[in-house]
């Protein structure tokens, strides 16, 4: 499932071939993902211009000239592929169309986006540009993590007197939107904070050291991102998916990297989801 980064190099890729550039034509080749698409949609995305391409959490946000912003949401298995881009950027030839190719997006520059999700987890959704901040799905984040008012007094506050596990509450979307299972188990590590502990029971200054962490992790994930779309022109076209190394997450049995810890990696499951921590360093 694409987390934060991921999205984040989706979006620079895509903006590299549709900013300032007018969709020639859209297809929308069904219904629905994960929910109906709106009334019209391709018609209201043809002959428009893409202004800007921006990201709030997991959600890629285009505006458009006509004044409405199209929301997309990759959800567990959404692709972006982009091909025939004739800047150079992206020297892919147009792919065959493939079964689960819903939405494409023909542009101007003769470049080609395609939207693929096979399980159809994911989402569009358009809306007026002015208002974009009031849609439901973005009216109930919380700050972004990587802006300014996600920061120590912020989280302090938001740890207080909670009786849930740390790892719960960064994955709290309301307290800071965006962060996924991945990138929490990673800054937990960094932090050496153990994954269940209580999150009202750690200090205000383990709390505060979590935020330049937390930056970090997912400064040096979009900077992996980064790298993976100089490559891609070599690669396949799609954005997004790229090799990064953890230290924590999916290690299970493995050496902690910390020097000096003699630790191993345990994996546990919390609210059905898989935590990575090293049973030595993290407490
Ligand atoms: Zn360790």
């Amino acid at each position: 499932m694409p987390e934060l980064p991921e999205v984040e190099t989706v979006r620079r890729g895509l903006t590299l071939a549709m900013e300032g550039v007018v969709i020639t034509q859209a297809d929308v080749n069904r219904p629905d993902l994960r929910w109906p698409f709106p009334v019209d949609m391709a018609a209201r995305l043809t002959g428009k211009r893409v202004e800007r391409l921006r990201r709030r959490s997991k959600y890629i946000l285009m505006d458009l000239d006509s004044g409405e912003t199209l929301l997309v949401h990759l959800g567990m298995s959404g692709r972006m592929l982009v091909s025939g881009d004739p800047l150079g950027q992206f020297v892919h030839r147009h792919p065959a169309p493939e079964k689960h190719d819903h939405v494409v997006f023909h542009m101007a520059n003769n470049a080609r986006i395609t939207f693929n999700d096979p399980r159809r987890f994911g989402a569009m959704d358009l809306m007026e540009t002015a208002s974009a901040d009031a849609h439901k799905l973005l009216a109930v984040l919380g700050p972004e993590p990587l802006g300014n008012d996600f920061h120590e007094s912020h989280l302090i506050a938001a740890f207080k007197n909670k009786n849930s596990p740390v790892k719960s509450v960064l994955l709290d979307q309301r307290i800071v939107s965006g962060l996924g299972n991945i990138y929490v188990c990673e800054a937990l590590f960094r932090a050496k904070i153990h994954p269940t502990r209580k999150a009202g029971k750690i200090s205000g200054a383990r709390v505060a050291g979590l935020v330049p962490i937390i930056r970090e992790v997912l400064a040096e994930a979009i900077e992996a991102g980064g790298s993976s779309l100089r490559d891609f022109r070599q690669a396949d076209g799609e954005l997004g998916y790229f090799q990064h190394s953890f230290d924590a997450y999916g290690r299970e049995g493995d050496p902690c990297k910390r020097s000096g810890c003699t630790g191993q990696i345990r994996r546990i499951v919390q609210s059905g989801r898989s935590s990575f921590y090293c049973t030595q360093c993290q407490r």
